[in-house]
């Protein structure tokens, strides 16, 4: 069933209407009790997510949810730089293991990959999903049951991966889901190319943000990325808004992510991403304790065999002076799963 914008706006006024009689504000008092709640429950409960989403969606008819602006009608069909439809396209979605420990505790983060990128890098390691749009167009509704699934399969957080051109999309279903129980973090794993407009729509909404930053010069971002000259500078600015949104990375009693930020930055031949520059940024503009993944495992994937500076995976030296820098700033909360790889290679080298 196609869900249009008519049906969006009836849908809105039936929840903004019904949240007086809501189960939500029925159990706002018990709620007080519990020691957490997600960050669009508390909303929900201010009665301010319904606008949150009119507002979001609004956007898809002059499409500006990234600083591609493209203008596009995306509720007439049309398409912009990510070639995304109006309905969410989502390859998989499952518990998923493979991001950093506090994301995944022992049940695994409940992940979500749309398709299709706002960004399409050239050495893109998922381009099948992102460059091709491989996937599923679905409904929000369809969306919000995945969340409910994920959820119930025991995960600990609600992992959105490429989510900016979706945002909508994901605001809707949150609301949904939330009216059926969803009761978990909401996790922005984004590439960190975000307009600060849109990020204001996602304060109280989102728990967890773990953006990328890819590069430190605008030439390597534009040369590697479509033509986004101004990644450096508008990520750097997302980032200290989703800093200020959520501050620094918190975990409960488990050791299981609830709140804050969580950087990423992926190694790159040649010192290609800038990292000595990003840590020394991080270090002077963030708290100290800003989490930080430094990762190293580039490898060359899709169209990097084209690029000779990127065209091998790092060194082991690429990699320990990543680390070294990060040290040399000052940055004391490193994803621990890279510091016991820099461990590592120090142990191995001397012996
Ligand atoms: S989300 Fe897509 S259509 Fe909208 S501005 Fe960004 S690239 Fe263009």
């Amino acid at each position: 069933m196609e869900f249009t914008r008519r049906d969006f706006i009836k849908n809105s006024f039936f929840f903004g209407s019904s949240f007086l009689f809501s189960p939500i504000s029925a159990y706002a008092a018990v709620k007080k009790e519990i020691e957490w709640i997600p960050a669009y429950e508390k909303l929900e409960m201010e009665g301010k997510l319904a606008q949150k989403v009119k507002q979001a969606y609004a956007m898809f008819e002059n499409c500006q949810l990234c600083p591609r602006k493209c203008g596009v009608n995306r509720l007439k069909g049309e398409k912009g730089f990510c070639r995304s439809p109006v309905n969410p396209v989502i390859f998989s979605y499952h518990p998923h293991f493979g991001e950093e420990m506090s994301i995944v505790g022992g049940k695994g983060s409940g992940t979500i990959f749309f398709s299709n990128c706002n960004l399409r890098c050239v050495f893109c390691q998922n381009w099948p999903i992102a460059h091709e749009g491989r996937g599923k167009e679905v409904q929000d509704e369809d969306l919000a049951d995945m969340m409910l699934k994920l959820q119930g399969i025991g995960c600990h957080n609600i992992n959105l991966v490429t989510p900016t051109h979706v945002m909508p999309n994901i605001l809707n279903a949150t609301r949904i889901a939330l009216k059926k129980g969803l009761h978990l973090p909401l996790f922005y794993n984004t590439s960190g190319y975000e307009r600060l407009e849109i990020l204001k729509i996602l304060d109280g909404i989102v728990d967890i943000y773990k953006p990328d930053m890819k590069y430190m010069d605008s030439d390597k971002a534009a040369k590697y990325s479509a033509g986004a000259s101004d990644y450096p500078e508008v990520a750097k600015k997302a980032i200290l808004e989703m800093h200020r949104q959520v501050r620094v990375h918190k975990l409960d009693k488990e050791g299981v992510a609830i709140r804050g930020l969580m950087i990423r930055h992926l190694v790159m031949p040649n010192r290609v991403a800038g990292t000595e520059k990003f840590v020394k940024w991080v270090a002077e503009a963030l708290p100290k304790n800003t989490y930080v993944n430094i990762m190293a495992q580039y490898r060359v994937e899709y169209k990097a065999y084209d690029y000779p500076e990127i065209a091998r995976g790092i060194t082991i030296q690429e990699f320990l002076e990543a680390m070294d820098w990060a040290e040399k700033y000052g940055l004391t909360n490193l994803d621990p799963q890279s510091v016991a790889l820099r461990n590592f290679y120090h142990h191995h080298r001397a012996n």
